[in-house]
C-alpha cells in the first residue's frame, strides 16, 4: 500500500506530530510525504531525512503559504490517485484538511486512530476516551487522521527519501488568510513537551493563573496548559487547552493544579505517564488518575513547590 503523509510545519522545520504520523503510515506500507508551503525547500530536506520515508512530493507554491485547507485538499485529492491512504496527524490543521480530502475523493475518514489493526482496520476512541472502538472500512481508499500520542514518533535522521516536485493546483478562491495571532512562548510546545503544568478553574484570575502556573513550569522547563474552564474563564489562552475539545497529551510528567479531572479534561491527558494533581478536595476525580496526589490549597502549596523545585 501506497501511503501519503500530511507534513506539519511551520516554513522552517518538521513538527513533531508529523514523525508520529510517519509511524502510523509505516505499519499500512511505503510511506510518501507531501510537503506543501511557499519557500519550503529546507522543509522538504528536513522531510526526506526521516527514517522510513520513500519519496517527498513538494508544492512549492503561494497558495500553499499558510496552509489553508480549502487550497491543500484539492492538491492531496489529485495525488491521492496515486497513493491508497492520506494520513495527517490529529493536529487542527489535519483535522481540517482531512476531511475535505475525504470528500473530495468520496471516501469516509477515519478519525483519531490509535492502532492499526490490519490494512483496512484501526482502533480509535470513542465516547470521550472511555471506549475504544475497532472500526473496518471497504472503501478502497483510506483517509485517516492520527493520534499522534499512540505512535512512537519516527526518527527524523536517518532516511533518504527522494524528493519530487509537484505541480500546484492554484488558489481555491474560497478563503483568504487574513493574519496570525500566535502566543509567543520560550516555553516548549504543548504538545511536544516532556512536562506539563495545567491550571484550572480554581486559580480564580488571569493574574493569579500566570503568578502561579508560569514559575513553577519555568522551573521545571514545562509547557503550560489548562483546563476549558480556565480558559473560558479567559485566564488562559485558548491554544493552552488541554482535552477533548483541547490537545491531547501525554508528556513524561503532567501536573494539573487546581483542575478537577472532568472526563473531558481525563480524555486529553490521561495517558501521561506521571500524573500529579494538587487539589483542596481528596475526592476530586483527578485523584483517580494520578500517581501523585497532593490535598492542599493550592495558593499554599504551589508558591512552596516552586520554591523547592
Ligand atoms: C462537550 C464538552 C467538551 C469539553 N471539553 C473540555 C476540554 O477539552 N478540556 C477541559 O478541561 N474541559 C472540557 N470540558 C469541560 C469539563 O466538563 C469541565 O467543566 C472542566 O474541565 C472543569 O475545569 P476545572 O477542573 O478547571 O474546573 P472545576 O471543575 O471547577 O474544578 C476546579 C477544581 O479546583 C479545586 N480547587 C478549588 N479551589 C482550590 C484551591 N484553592 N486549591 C486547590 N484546589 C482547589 C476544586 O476542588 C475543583 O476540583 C468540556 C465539556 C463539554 C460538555
Amino acid at each position: 500500500m501506497k501511503t501519503l503523509v500530511w507534513v506539519e510545519h511551520d516554513g522552517g522545520s518538521v513538527k513533531d506530530a508529523t514523525l508520529a504520523t510517519v509511524t502510523a503510515a509505516s505499519k499500512l506500507g511505503e510511506v510518501h510525504l507531501i510537503v506543501a508551503g511557499h519557500g519550503v525547500d529546507g522543509v522538504a530536506q528536513a522531510a526526506a531525512k526521516i527514517a522510513g520515508v520513500g519519496k517527498v512530493h513538494v508544492a512549492d507554491d503561494a497558495a500553499y503559504a499558510n496552509a489553508l485547507a480549502e487550497n491543500v485538499a484539492p492538491l492531496i485529492a489529485q495525488l491521492m490517485g496515486h497513493h491508497d491512504a492520506f494520513l495527517a496527524p490529529s493536529t487542527t490543521t489535519g483535522k481540517n484538511i482531512a476531511p475535505r480530502v475525504a470528500a473530495l475523493i468520496d471516501v469516509m475518514q477515519i478519525s483519531d486512530i490509535l492502532s492499526v489493526e490490519g490494512p483496512d482496520s484501526f482502533t480509535r476512541p470513542i465516547y470521550a476516551g472511555n471506549a475504544i472502538a475497532t472500526v473496518k472500512t471497504s472503501d478502497k481508499k483510506l483517509v485517516l487522521t492520527v493520534r499522534t500520542t499512540a505512535f512512537e514518533k519516527a526518527a527524523a535522521e536517518g532516511g533518504s527519501g527522494a524528493v519530487e516536485a509537484v505541480a500546484a493546483t492554484g488558489d481555491a478562491a474560497k478563503s483568504r488568510f487574513v493574519g496570525a495571532e500566535k502566543a509567543e512562548s520560550a516555553r516548549p510546545e504543548l504538545t511536544s513537551a516532556k512536562i506539563i503544568v495545567s491550571g484550572g478553574r480554581a486559580l480564580g484570575s488571569e493574574e493569579q493563573f500566570h503568578a502561579l502556573i508560569d514559575p513553577l513550569a519555568d522551573k521545571l522547563g514545562a509547557a503550560v496548559g489548562a483546563s476549558r474552564a480556565a480558559v473560558d474563564a479567559g485566564y488562559a489562552p485558548n491554544d493552552y487547552q488541554v482535552g477533548q475539545t483541547g490537545k491531547i497529551v501525554a508528556p513524561e510528567v503532567y501536573v494539573a493544579v487546581g483542575i478537577s479531572g472532568a472526563i473531558q479534561h481525563l480524555a486529553g491527558m490521561k495517558d501521561s505517564k506521571v500524573i500529579v494533581a494538587i487539589n483542596k478536595d481528596e475526592d476530586a476525580p483527578i485523584f483517580q488518575v494520578a500517581d501523585i496526589g497532593l490535598v492542599g490549597d493550592l495558593f499554599t502549596v504551589v508558591p512552596e513547590l516552586t520554591e523547592k523545585v
